[in-house]
């Protein structure tokens, strides 16, 4: 067995394969970029080593650098984790070479798999069925319009070295197709190094089910059975379960030995998974995946089996010590990805520090993070905070564990997809099991979980309105003096990723009487008379002793007194608790950014703004074209998405802010337009 494993990843991942090796007795070895000094990883492993800058290009991604780190600390194999180096044959070549173990399937195998065109091939050869499309060398772009109307529309363009929902365009007409190719062609550029592209019938209702395999280097091979991971937005997966509610023995059977059949016929070693699109009882193969997956614990607790331990002694050379029957189809697992990303705005990633994480976890509960409370999530990396893993003697177990679990986890700092997750596991048609990748297209419209308490919306309003914090207030009187000149303030906020509108209007002669109208888009919230006593430092100095104060609301003249918490104070937010829960309520960017949409058409605005933080990749258009509606304008790119910014309407575009390359945030004015 090895003595000494460097871990050539970071996040959660990291931290799980370091968990692995001390089990192991094995001594793991971290390496970190800039961004990552402090990180979990780091920390959770025995040894660490810096590697660079925080973008991954010049840290995660140096390949010769993290070999020469390793040989240096006297490692004797490397794990890549997943993303990364992890499915980058010539690097585990370059390992090999070097003289380390490197925990994965061979080179060969992973170039030969990590083909979406070759590994299509390989499986029509070997009588495994695969969508309708075309996985031909010939990639101009007259030949790819071409075969499109053989494939017919709907269909996918997909990148052959795609990963991570990267590089992929659903189109549903033949008008945009080339733009969609571009497009896929030149986010597999940057992404992958290969701008080949394939093309796919799109399935209109499938699920998405996967196949674990394991071999050793000994010739054995077995699978570890199914996960469902049906559950996605952005063609990417959040919610996985073993085993899939949608198949039965039958099909249990026929998927599996589909698998394990291609995996034999690319020689396949180590962990690997072999993924499916399943529709009307018929699966169809779509690509391998040739290293661990993100979900991997979904298996690991549902058969009770240690994959990470399992490739690192296969890497080893050490013979399995488990064999197809002895593999035990036991219990049921789920698990939830919780992302730094805004459900209310398309999903896009967030940054920001944890200021709080913590919850309750049962008996049934396994949670991988791969940060804490103090950590920062930046814009270098993915988006994922940590896996939630619920498992049961059957599915209904597992939900209920993973409802109390997600029901007591505590988090705040930044924008998450927790109160989504809460909302996606109580919904009935995800309990019934029968659903489609369109789940969440389907059924969730933002604004479809519980929204933040009305005590919470006012008494926010009222504190960023009428008590402006101190940096906004040079001599307290004239604070006081100005709120008692204001007939009516308006306010715009944000609280748990939701945006809001406030209109305070004031009762004339009443001193702390108002008229309030709260909205959310179109729907009104509040709309009456309010009594509203705030704390007297707050009001009078602008400033806040740290000490929680009470801001007293009554409603409508007559309700009962509402104390709600001021619990902290900072420039343009501020902390409230109701009822024993903590919002934080900010004041929102100036134009309005309430839905993806209103971002890419900001109907009567010509100010074009970020919807996430991020690095402009392209600018096209600069003042004083004449561009058309939905032209694109500017192309952002952050983690591991693209999006692109488009004309509202036809016009003139009278400024460009920003250039290819240049870093922006959410709210920065990209360009502006005029009619
Ligand atoms: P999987 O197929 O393993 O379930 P996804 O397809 O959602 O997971 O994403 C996996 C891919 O996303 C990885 O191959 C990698 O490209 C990227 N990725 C996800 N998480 C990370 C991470 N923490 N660091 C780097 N890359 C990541
Ligand atoms: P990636 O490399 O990004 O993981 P995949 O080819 O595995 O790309 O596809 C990711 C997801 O996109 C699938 O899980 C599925 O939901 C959806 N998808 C892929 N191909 C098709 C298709 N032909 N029809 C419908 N949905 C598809
Ligand atoms: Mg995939």
């Amino acid at each position: 067995m090895f003595k000494k494993l460097l871990i050539a990843n970071r996040g959660e991942i990291a931290a799980r394969v370091a968990r692995a090796c001390s089990a192991l007795g094995i001594t793991s070895v971290a390496v970190y970029s800039d961004a990552d000094r402090q990180a979990l990883h780091v920390r959770a492993c025995d040894e660490s080593y810096y590697i660079g800058p925080a973008p991954a290009a010049e840290s995660y991604l140096r390949g010769d650098k993290i070999i020469e780190v390793a040989l240096a600390a006297s490692c004797d194999a490397i794990h890549p984790g997943y993303g990364f180096l992890s499915e980058n044959a010539r690097f585990a070549q370059a390992v090999l070479d070097a003289g380390l173990a490197w925990v994965g399937p061979s080179p060969e195998a992973i170039s030969l798999m990590g083909s979406k065109i070759e590994s299509k091939r390989l499986a029509e050869r070997n009588g495994v069925p695969v969508v309708p499309g075309y996985f031909g060398d010939e990639q101009s772009i007259d030949r790819l319009v071409s075969e499109a109307g053989r494939v017919g529309f709907p269909l996918l363009v997909k990148a052959s070295a795609g990963g991570g929902g990267k590089g992929m365009r659903v189109v549903e007409q033949p008008s945009v197709l080339v733009e969609a190719i571009e497009g896929a062609q030149r986010e597999a550029l940057a992404a992958f190094g290969d701008r080949s592209v394939m093309l796919e019938k799109y399935l209109a209702e499938p699920r998405h089910i996967e196949v674990q395999v394991l071999g050793d280097q000994h010739g054995n091979l077995i699978h570890l059975g199914e996960r469902d991971c049906s559950i996605q937005r952005r063609h990417q997966k959040v919610v996985e379960e073993s085993p899939s509610p949608a198949i039965d023995n039958e099909i249990r059977a026929r998927i599996t030995s589909s698998a394990l059949a291609l995996a034999r016929a690319a020689g396949y070693t180590n962990a690997g998974t072999v993924e499916f699109i399943f529709q009307g009882g018929e699966y169809y193969f779509l690509e391998m995946n040739t290293r661990l997956q993100v979900e991997h614990p979904v298996t690991e607790e549902a058969i009770g089996f240690d994959i990470v331990q399992a490739q690192i002694r296969v890497a080893a050379g050490e013979r399995f010590a488990l064999d197809q029957e002895s593999v035990h189809f036991g219990k049921h697992a789920i698990e939830v990805r919780l992302y730094a990303e805004d459900p209310e705005r398309g999903f896009l990633p967030s940054t920001g520090t944890i200021t709080q994480l913590s919850a309750r976890i049962g008996p049934n509960i396994r949670i991988d993070a791969g940060v804490d409370r103090g950590d920062a999530i930046s814009p270098y990396y993915d988006p994922m905070i940590a896996k939630i893993i619920a498992s049961g003697e059957d599915r209904s177990e597992a939900i209920r564990a993973m409802r109390d679990a997600l029901g007591s986890l505590e988090l705040r700092g930044l924008n998450t997809n927790l109160d989504f997750l809460r909302w996606l596991v109580a919904h009935p048609q995800f309990e019934s099991g029968d659903f489609s990748t369109r789940f969440i297209e389907r059924y969730y419209t933002p604004g479809a979980f519980a929204a933040p308490p009305i005590e919470i919306l006012v008494g926010g309003a009222a504190i960023l309105t009428l008590a402006p914090s101190h940096k906004d207030v040079k001599d307290p009187w004239t604070n006081i003096a100005w709120r008692q000149a204001q007939q009516q303030i308006p306010c715009r906020f944000q609280v748990e990723g939701r945006t809001y509108h406030a209109l305070l209007s004031r009762i004339s002669g009443q001193e702390s009487r108002w008229q309030a109208n709260i909205s959310q888009g179109d729907t009104a919230i509040y709309d009456g008379s309010l009594d509203i006593d705030l704390p007297y430092d707050a009001v009078a100095t602008g400033s806040f002793s740290g000490q929680a104060a009470s801001i007293r609301l009554r409603f409508d003249g007559n309700d009962a007194l509402r104390n709600v918490i001021l619990a902290g104070r900072g420039d343009c937010e501020c902390t409230l608790a109701w009822q024993g829960r903590e919002y934080v309520v900010r004041q929102a960017p100036p134009v309005s950014t309430e839905t993806l949409s209103t971002v890419i058409h900001v109907r009567d605005e010509d100010t074009l703004e970020s919807p996430m933080p991020g690095k402009v990749l392209k600018v096209l258009a600069k003042p004083g074209d004449t561009v058309s509606e939905d032209q694109p304008l500017v192309i952002i790119e952050a983690m591991k998405m693209e999006f692109t910014v488009r004309a509202p309407h036809d016009g003139i575009v009278a400024a460009m802010h920003y250039k290819a390359g240049d870093q922006v945030s959410v709210g920065d004015i990209l360009a502006e337009m005029e009619k």
